[in-house]
């Protein structure tokens, strides 16, 4: 099956004039599951990985498992006050809002090949603010790694050159 159609509009959500992409009903069907994360995985394997980022909370269902089939490590990257050890912090705008990210200090090494995974690239906002976590710590992001890209939303602009790739894109 085509894998669009286990994503699920819903209008207005959270707010009036969003089209939510919801990915439950792909996190429900094995099949759904595994094709994607052999798209993800085929990605990721063209490049030397030493650590997956996952964003919370969707970027953790498929980052851990990205993160296992590369035999990387896997660093949550969270909203803030959830990490209990030292942390880097960085604020970014989103398609509805401003928040700020936070990553453990020790969670990159200098040098380490980082891919970094999400379930959504709309705005971008998110993504640069975790690409500038990870290289502050000294980090160099190889693959910025997504289930979906909202084109019409122009989010590979925020991420300047960055590789990235996309299961799907709307
Ligand atoms: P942005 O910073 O605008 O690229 O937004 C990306 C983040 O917000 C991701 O973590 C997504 O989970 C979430 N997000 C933004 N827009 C949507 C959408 N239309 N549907 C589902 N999630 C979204």
């Amino acid at each position: 099956m085509n894998l669009e159609n286990y994503i699920r509009d819903i209008q207005d959500f959270p707010k009036p004039g969003i089209v939510f992409k919801d990915i439950t009903p792909l996190l429900l069907s094995p099949e759904g599951r595994n094709q994607c994360l052999q798209q993800l995985v085929a990605a990721g394997a063209k490049h030397p990985i030493d650590k997956v980022v996952g964003v919370e909370s969707r970027g953790f269902f498929f980052g851990t498992l990205v993160a296992d089939r590369l035999q990387a490590g896997f660093v949550p990257v969270r909203k803030p006050r959830k990490l209990p050890f030292q942390t880097l912090s960085e604020s970014y705008a989103l398609e509805y809002g401003t928040d700020s990210l936070e990553i453990h200090a020790d969670a990159i090494q200098p040098g380490d090949r980082v891919l970094i995974h999400d379930d959504v690239l709309a705005t971008g906002g998110t993504a640069a603010a975790v690409c500038r976590l990870v290289e502050r710590l000294g980090g160099e992001v190889v693959l910025c790694s997504f289930l979906m890209e909202l084109t019409f939303l122009n989010g590979r602009q925020q991420l300047d050159n960055r590789p990235i790739h996309a299961v799907m894109t709307y």
